[in-house]
């Protein structure tokens, strides 16, 4: 069995980060908020803005009373901010009809805005412990390796990768839980893309490293590069917005990228179609929701 789940138990128990949604009394919210924030962002990042967001909005009707563009500013550098606003109407939902609680139940919690296949079950799994398969990029890496053998994971498929993970889960609920975050966390710091650590990996019998560590023979992993993207440009021209208490003159946000300004204004029209900027009246910009002002 390339995938031993008592064994992967004792390596967590032993290895796991010390993270803070990892602690006793993190409740569904808080995990939902971590989880949210973790899908794009590294853990070092999102650790001291999440200890904000616990304080400052420890249940989902605290954030629901908060405007867009208060949550925004929040989020701050974390990236793709359409999660900060997703979550912002998710805690309006929760806050409305289901008690001012994350639910425990995948298929509602599915049925949440902004909720996908892996928050939806790391919530059921990490919060309330339930056996469910969580699958995540880190997830089938570990995956393609130890048990397939193969260096990368082919195209993400859900039901496939689901049924994978769900053959390897423990069969009592506790065990499986626990198992779901050693596989994560295997991925994350051990099992990683560019430099596995296979001497430190707790998987002796790795297909992988027992076929000989064939290279991989689909297409080259895309890496991505962040210097001169549209990302890079929304994500300059969102920081002139957080910055200011009032709508801002659009030279204000022409200054941000003057190389190309067909990409800036191409990175700008994104912001207003995403619902993340508004054009005032009277030609002003500003972050969702103060528009008005
Ligand atoms: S032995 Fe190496 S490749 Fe296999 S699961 Fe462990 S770290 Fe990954």
């Amino acid at each position: 069995m390339p995938v031993d789940s008592a064994v992967m138990l004792r390596w967590y128990a032993s290895e796991a980060r010390d993270l803070p949604w990892r602690h006793e009394g993190v409740t569904g919210w808080q995990i939902l908020m971590s989880e949210v924030m973790l899908q794009q962002t590294p853990v070092v990042r999102v650790a001291p803005i999440w200890e904000q967001w616990v304080r400052r909005w420890p249940v989902p009707s605290a954030m629901a009373a908060s405007s867009q563009a208060e949550v925004l500013r929040a989020w701050g550098k974390l990236g793709y901010p359409r999660r900060a606003l997703r979550l912002h109407e998710c805690a309006g939902v929760l806050a409305a009809e289901h008690d001012d609680r994350v639910p425990d139940d995948v298929d509602v919690l599915l049925s949440l805005p902004g909720i996908g296949a892996y928050t939806a079950r790391a919530v059921a799994c990490f919060a309330y412990g339930q056996r469910v398969p969580v699958v995540d990029t880190n997830v089938r890496r570990v995956v393609a390796r130890a048990v397939h053998g193969n260096a990368e994971p082919g195209n993400p498929s859900t039901r496939r990768d689901l049924a994978d993970v769900e053959g390897l889960l423990p069969r009592t609920r506790a065990r499986a839980a626990t198992f779901s975050a050693a596989l994560m966390e295997l991925g994350a710091t051990v099992c990683t893309a560019r430099n596995p650590d296979c001497d430190r990996c707790p998987l002796p019998e790795c297909a992988w490293v027992q076929a000989g560590r064939p290279a991989h023979d689909g297409p080259a992993r895309r890496v991505q590069k962040f210097a001169g993207t549209d990302r890079q440009v929304r994500g300059k021209l969102m920081a002139v917005l957080r910055d200011s208490d009032t709508p801002v003159e659009r030279p204000a946000l022409d200054q941000v990228w003057l190389t190309d300004p067909g990409q800036r204004d191409r990175a700008l029209h994104s912001l207003l179609v995403d619902g993340l900027v508004e054009q005032t009246d009277d030609g002003r910009f500003a972050l969702a929701g103060e528009g008005a002002r």
